[in-house]
């Protein structure tokens, strides 16, 4: 660690002062607790870089820890999908651990607390509990239940858990202090009567424990030793620690809470419950729609697990909120890909080119190199005939001089082949352009090491040769929404900042013939449009692309310097 002069993020520091204070280095145990109630996102990607991160630091171990204590939200799908994800970002785990198989000690530890006279049930509704609260600057007021005997607090607590009381009827509180300045310790409620059949326990309970009563004694029975979460947390820690008092023994470690800051990203939201809304209601396919800020999503969409560890290494960690901008996460994808994806052509908006001058039955075989970024990637062939499509984009009869593509009377490069230049057009009724007529450069051939080849043209276009052209769809995705913080808005639903824009399919591009044996995941590069990879949707009869990230430097300058 030292060695490699790295400098310590806040965390890391804490952890060194640890144990430069007496804490043994077996000790450090980490953990990932995420709550099955829904798909991890690029939020949840910081918070398993870290803990993970640090596990491997400091060569600790790292459970995975199912925060399942809240039956009605949480499945076994989503379970499965937060272990693949995991797995999928490169971690491994030491223990899969579940707060749900601490119910039975949670329960004793209550029943513990109760005879130590420091927790009581109340049977007042929630309105009522609110009311006595109080509020920042005013103290609360005690519970008319707040003295009841051990006897009758036992008593009722068993009925609670045996199935006796409605739900929002009876809870059990921890009898803290009801002036606090901290209104989380203002009596806080340790259990609920909930009658929800749980994912892994089934109807065993009636009875559910709170986030902050399950969570600070999950980390004490695995022995946690730096249990970290979100800012939004740092309240909690009084009572984090008053509920450790209440059971720890010194012989054993005692866990300690620490926080960071959320990562947010520009436009997108990150809540689940936000997220499911946008499944929920279809605005999306699904968890894994390739517009999701969804590690799933995100996966569909071609970014690669070393992608999102490197923009979650370079995000870094905060103590203080912020927001990240989205384009650092495309600077990750755009970087590595740039380095291994493979260059091919594909036409997603067709018009028809006939080079007038090429034999009409000849066909050639060219050669085009695969990545002029990656010296080992070699080289593919390229078929090439007398009808080709190119982009309806890259022509125009007439265009200013900034018009580096083809034009009438002007020359320009196909890539990897001749240069062409366009002579007349045809047009249908409506005045579209349905063909262009042009004529080759026959001695222009890229590579050929002739004159021509070297002729210095403003522009080079990519194309297919129409007889050798497979079709396939082609899916543009872009942001999902238009605000860079879409949830931010106090008078608006974060939906109404969803990106009309943000998927146009092209049900009818046309791709060179080498991708035809396309796998479901690859990744490559349409020239000059941006980086792409095979969806979840493809098949071999009909291929379906995902645009990852469009190319928006100035392609056509850095091709030029690269030609021949
Ligand atoms: P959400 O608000 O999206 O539902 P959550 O905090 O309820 O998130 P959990 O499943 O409880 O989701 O989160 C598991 C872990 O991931 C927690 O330790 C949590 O603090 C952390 N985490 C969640 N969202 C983020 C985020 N945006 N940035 C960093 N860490 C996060
Ligand atoms: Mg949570």
């Amino acid at each position: 660690m030292s060695e490699e002069k790295k400098s310590l993020n806040f965390l890391e520091q804490i952890i060194e002062e640890d144990l430069a204070t007496g804490l043994a280095k077996n000790k450090l145990r980490f953990r990932f607790p995420p709550e099955p109630n829904g798909y991890l996102h690029i939020g949840h990607a910081a918070s398993i870089c870290l803990n993970f991160g640090l596990g491997e630091t400091y060569n600790a171990p790292v459970n995975l820890r199912f925060d399942d204590t809240n039956p009605a939200k949480e499945e076994q799908e989503y379970v499965d999908a937060i272990k693949k994800d995991i797995q999928w970002l490169g971690f491994k785990w030491d223990k899969e651990l579940y707060s749900s198989d601490y119910f039975q000690q949670l329960y004793d530890w209550a029943i513990l607390l109760i005879n130590k006279e420091k927790a009581y049930v109340d049977n007042q509704s929630s309105a009522q509990i609110a009311e006595q609260k109080g509020t920042p600057t005013e103290s609360g007021s005690n519970s008319p239940f707040r003295n009841q005997t051990i006897e009758e607090n036992l008593a009722l607590f068993e009925k609670m858990k045996n199935g006796d009381f409605e739900e929002g009827s009876h809870v059990l509180r921890a009898k803290i202090d009801m002036k606090s300045t901290n209104m989380l310790m203002r009596d806080p409620i340790i259990y609920r009567v909930l009658k929800e059949s749980h994912h892994r326990t089934g109807n065993d309970w009636n009875i559910y424990p709170m986030y902050d009563w399950a969570h600070g004694e999950s980390d004490y029975i695995e022995q946690i030793s730096h249990s970290i979460c979100t800012l939004e947390f740092k309240h909690h820690r009084e009572l984090y620690d008053w509920f450790l008092d209440q059971i720890y023994d010194p012989k054993n470690l005692r866990p300690k809470q620490r926080e960071f800051a959320r990562r947010n990203l520009s436009y997108t939201v990150m809540s689940k419950r936000k997220l499911l809304q946008l499944v929920e209601e279809n605005m999306v396919s699904g968890w894994d729609d390739p517009r999701m800020p969804t590690i799933s999503g995100l996966r569909r969409r071609g970014y690669t697990a070393k992608s999102i560890r490197n923009f979650s290494e370079t995000a870094g960690i905060s103590k203080r909120d912020n927001v990240v901008d989205i384009a650092l996460l495309e600077f990750h994808i755009k970087n590595e890909l740039n380095k291994t994806a493979p260059r091919v052509m594909a036409v997603l908006n067709p018009v028809k080119v006939i080079i007038t001058n090429y034999p009409e039955r000849k066909e050639e075989i060219l050669i085009a190199e695969n990545n002029p970024e990656d010296e080992n990637a070699g080289s593919r062939e390229v078929s090439f005939s007398r009808e080709i499509y190119i982009e309806k984009e890259d022509f125009r009869e007439q265009a200013n001089k900034k018009f580096f593509r083809l034009k009438l009377d002007k020359e320009v490069r196909l890539k990897n082949a001749y240069i062409i230049k366009a002579n007349s057009v045809v047009k249908d009724n409506n005045g579209e352009i349905t063909e262009i007529h042009c004529t080759y450069d026959e001695d222009s051939k890229s590579g050929s090491g002739s004159e021509a080849s070297k002729r210095k043209v403003k522009g080079t276009i990519h194309w297919v040769s129409i007889k050798h052209a497979i079709q396939a769809e082609v899916r543009l995705y872009d942001r999902l929404f238009t605000d860079e913080a879409p949830d931010s808005h106090k008078d608006k639903d974060f939906k109404e900042f969803i990106n009309p824009d943000s998927l146009k399919i092209i049900k009818k591009a046309f791709i060179e013939p080498s991708l035809k044996s396309s796998k479901i995941g690859d990744t490559m590069q349409f020239q000059r449009i941006g980086y792409f990879n095979v969806d979840t949707d493809s098949t071999s009869e009909n291929l379906v692309f995902n645009r990852t990230v469009p190319l928006r430097d100035s392609w056509a300058k850095k091709e030029q310097k690269n030609h021949n």
